[in-house]
């Protein structure tokens, strides 16, 4: 299927590894030009290669730490108007919720709620004048069912989610749509380093701890950051212009309920 997205440009947040930079190449391979955005030059500059290798689309890059204000004026300032924006950035810590502490909050809430909001507020004008806007914020299944050691990741993304659900029905009629993807769990670093400390913790061999995390998964896998990519083009393609305000959980059938 032709996702009619090729020459639009996006913005896509935290893309030099894991769902980020699988949103990334999904778009670019579908020929839109992107701008992405980590904070480790290095990294960024081999994915920003590979992908003008496979796709030949333009790639700028922006090494910077996008939960401050500077480093999201620098992607704004690289990016433009984007007509694609995919809001990504890493997640908070686990932790007791007892000693989460004032500073691990606000940081919680900058990188995974206010972050998102102020590249929505920075692009959304934008997308309504030229009457097309597609915008997708990677959240979590933690928003649709808590994780107990992940408290500031189901509070903080809970908020950017009641955000949008309400943006999105304000703008729906301009041609632009909002909406989350929600990974369960995905084959990343995050995931990898996740498992590693939890075998730390609990004394058990890694692969251990890694299989029964996989058996607790309908689909026994882990999700591939390209078939999450693959979803991010399609919410972002000329097809999904009446899908908006949604919250698209991916996640092997994790989730125990009927809806
Ligand atoms: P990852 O560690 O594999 O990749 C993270 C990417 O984000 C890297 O490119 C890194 O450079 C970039 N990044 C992180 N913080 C940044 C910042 N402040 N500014 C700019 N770039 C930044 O992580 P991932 O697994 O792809 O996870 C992406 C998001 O999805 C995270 O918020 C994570 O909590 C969430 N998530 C992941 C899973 C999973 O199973 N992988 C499940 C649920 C939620």
């Amino acid at each position: 299927m032709d996702m009619g997205i090729a020459g639009r440009h996006a913005l896509v947040c935290a893309a030099s590894k894991g769902l980020g930079r699988g949103c990334a190449e999904a778009l670019a391979a579908e020929g839109a030009n992107i701008t992405i955005v980590a904070r480790t030059e290095q990294t960024l500059e081999e994915t920003a290669a590979r992908i003008r290798t496979s796709t030949g689309v333009a790639v700028k890059t922006v090494a910077c730490d996008i939960t401050t204000a500077e480093g999201r004026a620098a992607a704004l300032a690289a990016s433009g108007q984007p007509d694609i924006l995919v809001t990504n950035a890493g997640g908070p810590p686990p932790g007791d919720f007892r000693t989460f502490t004032h500073e691990a909050w606000s940081a919680a809430l900058e990188a995974n709620m206010l972050t998102p909001i102020a590249l929505i507020q920075a692009t959304i004008d934008g997308m309504i004048a030229r009457g097309f806007g597609r915008i997708v914020n990677i959240t979590s299944s933690s928003v649709k069912a808590p994780i107990d050691v992940l408290g500031l990741s189901n509070g903080a993304r809970s908020g950017l989610t009641g955000f949008v659900a309400g943006v999105a029905r304000q703008v729906a009629a301009t041609g632009v749509t909002i909406n989350n993807l929600l990974p369960g769990a995905f084959d990343t670093d995050r995931i990898e380093a996740t498992i590693v400390a939890q075998a730390k913790a609990t004394h058990r061999p890694v692969d251990e701890v890694r299989e029964r995390r996989i058996a607790t998964i309908p689909a026994r896998r882990f999700g591939t950051p390209e078939e999450f990519g693959r979803a991010c083009a399609f919410l972002c393609s000329v097809h999904a212009g009446y899908i908006t305000g949604q919250n698209w959980l991916i996640d092997g059938g994790a989730y125990p309920g009927t809806f």
